[in-house]
């Protein structure tokens, strides 16, 4: 199969596991953080932390739109079921993620509440063009990537009048996470490996400010296998000449401005938040978007007066500072015994691309064999 095989070829991998365990400096530690869950996966699923020297090490990061969102904003999802008697349609992962009490959008379904899960917002316009005398809500999540659709989605809805449509918006953005990983939070990390869905989207200009601003190279990534290590690689050379330069491995997809037409009809329909709450990281100025008010007809938050309130994690849950690359999902006492992708605690273990699901799936044994 052209184009996946070549990125997963042995022999390539090989070679790259060499040439990373002859240029790792033995007297050094390299610590290396993947922003985006798709790498996590990717890391856990293709073996790729065996692949690498005892030095080198992967800190997962913040990269996952189900895994940040906080409680609270699930709450609001379940009100506006519950209460208020809409169709609520979203992603699937998101359904599952538990909220206060561990409840869950799927659980409000199973009692009656009429939740639907969709593969895209296009599907959320079709339900409510088929359903004129029903509310239809979009639980709208997700990084840049998924940003665009959305902003779509709205265009179509306001261009076709749909009076029965809205969005309820928690949009998040990236590099406004990783300003908070670096200055608030703090991450004892060397490098990054920079997200590639979003990446596409926002191009790799945005990360040149923290290049220069905090010394720590940035190299963007596909998400094969040979990708993340070919990023590894280009991350370690860096540190070992001292440089701090933002890198492109994923030249395929990504140019330095990312994709000019999908900013411009984010920049219509969208504006920046003051400040957003982060599973994890807690409020971060500037870190989400919401409804430009040309479009306030459609916001949820508006229509239904929509007021969040901050709501903790399950007790015991490390999910926080998982998502600040401060604790492994193991560290959870937790992980495996009261949480599993069955029977999730915290959002984590939900997502398809949440850390401790990679652990669950591709690497539980690990520490029991060592
Ligand atoms: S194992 Fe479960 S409870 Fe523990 S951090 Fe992961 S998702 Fe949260």
């Amino acid at each position: 199969m052209k184009f996946v095989d070549e990125f997963r070829d042995e022999a390539l991998a090989k070679g790259l596991a060499a040439a990373i365990a002859r240029e790792a400096n033995p007297a050094r530690r390299y610590s290396i953080m993947e922003f985006c869950g798709g790498h996590t996966h990717a890391i856990f699923r293709y073996g790729v932390q065996d692949l690498m020297p005892e030095n080198v090490g992967f800190v997962h990061g913040p990269g996952c739109p189900v895994c940040v969102l906080p409680i609270g904003r699930i709450d609001n999802a379940l009100e506006l079921a519950e209460e208020h008697g809409v169709i609520l349609c979203s992603y699937g992962d998101m359904l599952r993620v538990p909220a206060s009490k561990r409840r869950s959008l799927l659980k409000a379904k199973a009692e009656g509440a009429d939740v639907r899960m969709v593969y895209s917002v296009d599907d959320a316009l079709r339900i409510a063009r088929d359903n004129p005398g029903r509310e239809v809500l979009f639980f709208a999540i997700g990084f840049e990537t998924t940003t665009p659709p959305t902003a779509v989605a709205l265009r179509i809805a306001r261009a076709e009048g749909l009076k029965n449509f809205s969005v309820f918006c928690n949009h998040v953005l990236t590099p406004a996470a990783l300003n908070h990983l670096l200055t608030a939070a703090a991450v004892d990390v060397d490098a990054f490996i920079g997200p590639s869905h979003v990446s596409s989207v926002i191009g790799s200009r945005p990360y040149e400010y923290f290049t220069e601003t905090f010394r720590r190279p940035v190299v963007i990534a596909g998400f094969e296998p040979l990708d993340v290590m070919q990023a590894a690689l280009m991350a370690i050379r860096q540190l070992n000449a001292g440089h701090a330069e933002v890198e492109n491995q994923y030249i395929r997809v990504v140019t330095r401005e990312g994709n000019l037409k999908a900013r411009a009809i984010v920049d219509e329909v969208f504006e920046r938040r003051e400040s957003f709450e982060w599973r994890g990281l807690g409020a971060v100025p500037d870190s989400a978007l919401t409804i430009r008010e040309a479009y306030a007809a459609f916001d949820a938050e508006k229509r239904f007066s929509i007021v969040t309130r901050s709501a903790p994690d399950a007790k015991s849950c490390e999910c926080a500072e998982i998502l600040r690359g401060a604790k492994k999902p193991v560290d959870c006492k937790l992980f495996g015994k009261g949480c599993t992708p069955d029977s999730p605690v915290g959002s984590c273990m939900v997502s398809s691309e949440g850390a401790c699901a990679a652990y669950w799936t591709y690497g539980r044994f690990r520490r029991e064999a060592a």
